[in-house]
């Protein structure tokens, strides 16, 4: 009998939490024809989620729970969840019920005909602010012209994954992670299924500003070389400029053009905005060279504090 499991990464979701359990399992339930897993991995919540699920392991032995010692990001839940699993797919879906998990059914459909990643596509994505709408939609665009592996649109975590992409995903030795664009990186056959992103109804988003950002930047660095290359290309021009700028003050020396300036001004001008250009530079080059830093020291991406309902295979 073929195995599917399933990955819920939680952070603070206590509102939600039951709901997601019984909602999930509910559809589970349903696919008579497969072995079936449940892992939730607590992301270092601060509030009860833990307790729930804890409860929840405690009658359920088919859930399986994670829980980390703190908060290490989205990515990192997934990650760890995706490493405990023994599904020959595995459907990742967030806590907060804005992904339908009515939708597995027909991934697992799309799976049996032969495709190794199904990845929900976003419709149309109901309640959220104009805000994250507008950053979202020029993230994804700036990521897609930019990035070598044209990563899909409006895609999110939701999404079926055959074991040999997981194994892939599982083996590679990288650190802050961009996991869709990982995915397909990978390759195989990949699958869009549209849905229609449901409003969050439970609790706010776990995403404030800070970690949209460090994720759209993991995104862009660990899928593209262009901002590297940009600098080469700024430096240039302002190489070309600042000469522009000298012959014009050499000609306006010997035309005596405009004796009446005395000309610092524009000096400052200069100054301002060449250094401008040597501290965004320098600080794109840090991004990388950080990088490089935290693959060489290799510490762990996540640390695990807790592990229940595991014992029975491992
Ligand atoms: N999440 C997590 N760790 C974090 C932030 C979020 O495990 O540090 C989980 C969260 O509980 C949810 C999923 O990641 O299951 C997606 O988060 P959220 O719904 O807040 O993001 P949004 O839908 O607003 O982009
Ligand atoms: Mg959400």
């Amino acid at each position: 009998m073929k195995k599917i499991s399933v990955v819920i990464p939680m952070y603070n979701e206590e509102e939600v939490a039951l709901t997601c359990y019984e909602r999930i399992t509910k559809v589970v339930k349903t696919l008579e024809n497969y072995e079936t897993e449940i892992i939730i991995v607590n992301d270092g919540s601060r509030d009860g989620t833990l307790n729930i699920i804890e409860e929840l392991a405690q009658k359920d032995k088919n859930l399986k729970v994670i829980s980390f010692s703190r908060n290490f990001g989205h990515q990192a839940a997934v990650t760890a969840g995706l490493k405990e699993t023994t599904g020959d797919a595995v459907i990742i879906i967030d806590a907060d019920m804005q992904d339908p998990p009515e939708l597995i059914k027909d991934m697992i459909l799309l799976w049996e005909q032969g495709n190794d990643v199904i990845y929900a596509v976003r419709k149309n994505r109901r309640g959220e602010s104009m805000f994250k709408l507008l950053t979202a939609k020029m993230f994804y665009k700036i990521l897609y012209s930019m990035s070598d592996t044209k990563i899909p649109k409006d895609t999110g975590d939701f999404r079926l994954v055959d074991r040999k992409v997981v194994d892939v995903i599982n083996a590679l030795p990288e650190h802050n992670k961009y996991l869709r664009g990982l995915f397909s990186w990978a390759g195989f056959k990949q699958k869009p299924i549209k849905y229609n992103r449901e409003e969050r109804k439970y609790g706010k988003t776990k995403y404030p500003l800070k970690k949209m950002f460090k994720l759209a930047f993991d995104g862009i660095v660990s899928f593209s070389n262009k901002p590297l290359k940009m600098i080469g290309t700024i430096g240039i021009l302002s190489v070309l400029l600042s000469f522009v700028v000298f012959v014009y003050a050499v000609l306006s020396y010997m035309f005596k053009w405009n004796n009446l300036v005395p000309g610092w001004s524009s000096i400052i001008i200069c100054i301002a905005f060449f250094s401008g250009v040597q501290l965004i530079s320098i600080w794109i080059m840090s991004e990388y060279i950080s990088r490089i830093y935290d693959e060489t020291r290799n510490r762990p991406e996540y640390i695990i504090d807790k592990k229940i309902n595991f014992n029975k295979e491992n």
